[in-house]
């Protein structure tokens, strides 16, 4: 039995919260906190009457940390899921410490403005150190390492689908598979169609910002940034068939890279369409995908943002996608002394998710994971004092959960490799 304060209500936390009140045996008591009070409402309206779970709603702006450690003071949680926006992840870390509850989220730190000098000056020069140029890393975070383990509170970084059921199927392969592990490709294959010209499956702007970003892949320890989308290659994935899929940076290359050092390369591929990548040149083009200031009729306006009131809300394509997604890893490595390949993945419906709790399957495989992250931490199976990613933990009890709660996976012994 426990309470969570979830933080965020939108189309990943939607999802969560619902699978929270299926889970009502280990999350007994919700509270919905967000920006817009409204929002929280309404899902805990539509949910009322369908769990045991009780819900309560608040107003909170995540960025005020007074607020929040009242707000956790107040409600007495045993952990804090963050289910907003990254920029929220430091504020609402230092809540929890303030406040003395665990902390888990699903992305990793990355500033609102990015023009802002102190943190740009420390950007640069992490580029020009590390070699790759993503807004986002888990510095920021891992710098709070000895704030947790002193407090004795566990933070729990990163625990939607990719990162975070991605990086228990790496802790997985290396348990149960291999002695050592060569090589990882993350592929993340959406073969929905919700019949729309252009929408991305998750906030707008957090979603454009991280696939117009340079590309970037870890070989032996270091990095190599490529342009944007410039290394494409094509996959037959199970459920979906084939598809186009490009090099992208992602959060997960760098947790692996530290945690899994005998790795010797880490690749990240995400599925776009042509119609997609088309429309994403000429928004960035245009200046449309600009996360810094311009002045307009003696307003300042950031165009992201701005771009971002005019594209499909993600939590409104529910019912408008059909087709699966297929999320998983490819593991190429060594077990007593022959060559092994395995791929571990899972697929999911997105009428299916919607039939289920309202939602298209991208909210779906991250609304999922993030509640059982937060199960594992409230019921004490991940629990130590530190920063960590679900790499780090026994994947054991969090891939049975995946079973158990709607990601079912499979392991395929022989795949088709990425070249
Ligand atoms: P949405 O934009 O749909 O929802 C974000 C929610 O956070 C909204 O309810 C918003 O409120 C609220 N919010 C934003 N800022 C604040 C603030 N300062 N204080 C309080 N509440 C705030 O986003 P998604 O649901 O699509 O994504 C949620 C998170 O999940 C993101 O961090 C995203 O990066 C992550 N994600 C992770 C994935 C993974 O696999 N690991 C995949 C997909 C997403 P309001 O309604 O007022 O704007």
């Amino acid at each position: 039995m426990s309470r969570l304060l979830i933080i965020g209500a939108g189309g990943v936390a939607s999802v969560a919260i619902h699978k929270c009140c299926q889970n009502s045996e280990v999350f007994d008591e919700i509270m919905i906190a967000s920006r817009t009070k409204s929002k929280c409402d309404k899902i805990a309206d539509e949910l009322k009457d369908k769990t045991k779970t009780k819900i309560t709603t608040a107003r909170i702006d995540a960025m005020d940390v007074t607020s929040v450690v009242v707000l956790i003071k107040d409600y007495k949680p045993d952990a804090l899921l963050n289910l907003a926006l990254p920029y929220e992840d430091l504020a609402l870390m230092d809540a929890c410490l303030e406040a003395g509850v665990d902390y888990i989220d699903t992305a990793n730190y990355e500033p609102e403005d990015t023009d802002e000098p102190k943190w740009r000056a420390q950007y640069e020069k992490r580029c020009k150190d590390l070699g790759f140029s993503a807004y986002f890393d888990y510095s920021y975070q891992w710098a709070y390492e000895d704030k947790f383990k002193n407090a004795g509170l566990t933070a729990l970084l990163g625990t939607g689908f990719d990162p975070g059921v991605t990086s228990v199927f790496a802790a997985y392969a290396k348990k149960h598979y291999f002695d050592t592990i060569d090589t990882i490709d993350i592929l993340d294959c959406n073969g929905g169609d919700n019949g729309l010209p252009f929408a991305t499956n998750f906030n707008p702007e957090v979603n454009l910002r991280e696939v117009s970003a340079p590309g970037s892949y870890m070989e032996n320890g270091k990095w190599v940034e490529i342009p944007a989308m410039s290394i494409k290659r094509e996959y037959n994935f199970d459920g979906v068939g084939m598809k186009d899929m490009y090099l992208l940076h992602h959060e997960e290359i760098e947790a692996l890279g530290r945690n899994m050092p005998e790795v010797k390369r880490i690749r990240f591929f995400m599925t776009f369409g042509q119609s997609y990548l088309d429309h994403m040149r000429c928004l960035e083009d245009v200046g449309m995908l600009k996360t810094t200031p311009v002045e307009f009729e003696g307003h300042e306006i950031v165009p992201i943002k701005f771009l971002k009131t005019l594209l499909p809300d993600p939590a409104s394509l529910g019912p408008l996608t059909k087709g699966k997604t297929n999320i998983g890893c490819i593991f190429t490595g060594k077990k007593d002394g022959k060559e092994r390949h395995i791929y571990i993945y899972n697929m999911c419906d997105h009428e299916e998710c919607y039939k289920e709790v309202g939602s298209q399957a991208v909210a779906y495989t991250t609304g999922v994971p993030a509640m059982i992250g937060a199960m594992m931490v409230v019921t004490g199976k991940w629990k130590k004092p530190g920063v960590f990613t679900t790499d780090e933990f026994d994947p054991d009890p969090y891939m049975d959960a995946l079973n158990k709660w709607g990601l079912p996976w499979k392991v395929d012994e022989n795949p088709v490799l990425v070249p």
